[in-house]
């Protein structure tokens, strides 16, 4: 029987197969949590709560699950055995956090890719904004940060293949690229000018959306903790 909430939930809106990481043996700490798939239609005890309202990533939703004592078949332990879960957690969490670092540093490469197109049409005092000595230097320190990223990433990526991307290298990625993601964005918004904070310029969408990449998937602080234990 599983009882509890969720506050924040990727597709709880519309998610009708869900994996619950659920407390099984509360004595046990880490030992003690068990993973379970939970089909939700028509499940007594299962309710979403509202859409939640978020500054970015409007395209996504994002919600609340609520169990009250929800009853589901033995069947559905995800695993051979109770008190796997958290040793499960760990050996996919390095997957979703090289993704959160691919979707960051496309993002950046896009936005970098947007801004270059921007300041060679705009023109100011005259002259394009490319023209001015601070945004060509300005983009040259992008497109280094952004390629040095992408290296790092690439290499992660090629790990992951082999399946030797150990949890140390996944959170550097997940942080380093999320965090330089952000501040490439931030300059590039700055690059557009007034037009960079008007939503109908993708620019500030990818500013909006780019913000959580520092929060979800584990907050980069946790990213550091994770990192640390393997120094
Ligand atoms: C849009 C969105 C989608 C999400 N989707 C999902 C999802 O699909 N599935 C899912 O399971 N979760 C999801 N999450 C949850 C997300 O992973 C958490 O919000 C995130 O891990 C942070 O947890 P928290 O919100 O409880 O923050 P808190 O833990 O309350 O953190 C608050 C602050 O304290 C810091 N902090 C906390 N603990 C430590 C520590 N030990 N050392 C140093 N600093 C610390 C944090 O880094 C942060 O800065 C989503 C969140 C958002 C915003």
């Amino acid at each position: 029987m599983l009882t509890g909430a969720k506050t924040f939930i990727t597709n709880g809106g519309l998610a009708d197969l869900v994996i619950v990481a659920a407390k099984t043996d509360p004595t046990q700490g880490a030992q003690g949590v068990s993973l379970f798939v939970v089909e939700t239609a028509d499940l007594p005890g299962f309710r979403r709560g509202r859409l939640l309202d978020k500054i970015g990533l409007k395209a996504q939703d994002t919600a609340e699950l609520f169990f009250d004592e929800v009853r589901i078949p033995a069947g559905n332990l995800l695993g051979p055995a109770q008190g796997q879960g958290f040793v499960q957690l760990m050996q996919q969490l390095p997957q979703e956090r090289l993704i959160i670092a691919v979707t960051a540093i496309a993002g950046a490469e896009r936005a970098i890719e947007l801004t270059v197109q921007y300041v060679k049409e705009r023109t100011a005092f005259g002259k394009p904004v490319m023209s001015f000595q601070n945004t060509r230097f300005t983009l040259a320190e992008l497109a280094t940060k952004a390629a040095v990223t992408r290296a790092f990433v690439d290499s992660c990526i090629e790990r992951h293949l082999a399946g030797q991307l150990d949890v140390g290298s996944a959170a550097m990625a997940k942080w380093w690229s999320t965090q330089v993601a952000c501040e490439i964005i931030d300059e590039c918004v700055q690059l557009f000018g007034g037009y960079g904070y008007m939503t109908e310029y993708p620019i500030a969408r990818m500013y909006a959306d780019a913000r959580v990449s520092k929060i979800f998937g584990g907050t980069n602080e946790i990213m550091k903790e994770l990192i640390s234990r393997f120094l």
